[in-house]
């Protein structure tokens, strides 16, 4: 990924982070602020709130590209180095990163007059950490037990400057991890693992957002999250307790837009899904059979709106067709994931380790019988095989 936004006190991070190269092609692109201006107008008329998100300290290869001053090693290195889990993160241990934090946040600020705002503090990778002088000195004089704790540390200090601009924080379920962050914050469930410290979380009273990854997530295909995954979803900590009503704060649907470039392409992954996840929100009697009358003919609506839907036939898979089609799908999401790995015999192996992983959490959410799981599995290793893997 690279930078989204404009920072006029930062211009660098524009001119070189919010770019990468792949395979020779400029590739990336920035929000000016008059245009992000525009959008939350344009929001705000509909009485929607845009709450923006600066991950921190997870994602910020790019700032460190562009500013390498600002990581542990001080190392140069590429914009979009590993996308994805990238191992470059700001250092925690360098006070310069904080004031330019402060800096950068406050231009942000102006832009999103919101009372909320996502500090990220997912996948964050602790190797840098681990070996900087600097993280370590920071971990000893603070009193932390580790890594982990340094980043409860570096949010705490974060969440002290947004709360003193009047921010509510939202940070993803990782931030919960040391046990010792604010209260205050508020978490966002994405990641089904960790449920020993979310369950923990919720018992201290902590409030929540929900967006588990294999019940919501629209960069997914259909036959992976389907119109009953969204639906039927209550929510709760998987293989943990259910949460007290008051603090679910509610529901949402991320689609992570960084390869699906064309409008028709985000209309096809968002409608008709966004209408599940919306009556899930606000109805308390849910029926699906009903539910799925009325959102079939609103699809057609909507493609006579011009509007490029998924048809509904295509949206609820189940049973052996649903399986069948699970494994397939989840072949086309494993594959952008792997794209970088050259080697074909380790890029074979990490397509179906992948595979399996991911399609063992949507199975296991979609309560699909051994039988069906095992047709699932079966159909992604043809399509791997079909692929010349
Ligand atoms: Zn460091």
């Amino acid at each position: 990924m690279t930078i989204r936004i404009e920072s006029l006190k930062f211009p660098e991070l524009n001119r070189i982070g919010s770019w990468r190269d792949e395979g020779g092609q400029k590739v990336g692109g920035y929000y000016t602020q008059e245009e992000i201006r525009q959008v939350v107008a344009y929001a705000s008329e509909r009485f929607i709130n845009i709450v923006p998100e600066i991950d921190l300290p997870g994602h910020t290869g790019d700032i460190v590209a562009t500013m390498p001053e600002l990581s542990c090693s001080g190392e140069p290195h590429m914009v979009g180095f590993g996308t994805g889990l990238n191992p470059r993160i700001l250092c925690a241990g360098n006070e310069k990163v904080y004031d330019f934090l402060y800096e950068l946040l406050d231009e942000v600020f102006q832009l999103f007059p919101g009372p909320y705002f996502h500090i990220g503090g997912d996948e964050a990778p602790k190797s840098e950490w681990e070996k900087c002088p600097r993280c370590q000195k920071k971990i000893k004089d603070a009193n932390l037990k580790d890594e982990e704790d340094l980043q409860a540390w570096f949010t705490g200090r974060l969440i002290e400057f947004l709360e003193s601009r009047g921010k509510t924080v939202i940070g993803w379920n990782e931030i919960l991890a040391s046990g010792t962050v604010s209260p205050k914050a508020i978490a966002q469930y994405w990641i089904e693992s960790g449920s020993e410290y979310s369950d923990k979380e919720a018992d201290k009273g902590r409030k929540f957002v929900f967006s588990n990854m294999s019940a919501f997530y629209l960069d997914y295909p259909c036959a992976l999250i389907g119109m009953r995954s969204i639906y039927n979803y209550n929510p709760y900590i998987i293989d943990g307790k259910p949460i007290p009503k008051e603090q679910v704060l509610g529901l949402e649907a991320p689609l992570w837009t960084e390869r699906v470039i064309e409008n028709s392409h985000v209309e096809r992954l968002v409608f008709p899904r966004l209408l599940a996840l919306a009556e899930n929100n606000w109805t308390v009697e849910k029926d699906f059979t009903d539910f799925m009358s009325r959102a079939g003919s609103y699809t057609e609506y909507l493609l006579e709106q011009g509007i490029t839907a998924t048809p509904i036939t295509e949206c609820d898979y189940h049973g052996m067709e649903g399986a069948r089609m699970a494994g397939t799908q989840i072949v086309e999401v494993v594959t952008g994931f792997t794209q970088a790995q050259k080697d074909k015999e380790l890029r074979g192996k990490a397509l179906r380790q992948l595979g399996c992983i991911l399609l063992d959490s949507f199975l296991k959410r979609s309560g699909y019988s051994q039988d069906e799981q095992a047709l699932a599995h079966e159909s992604m290793e043809t399509a791997i095989q079909d692929m010349g893997f």
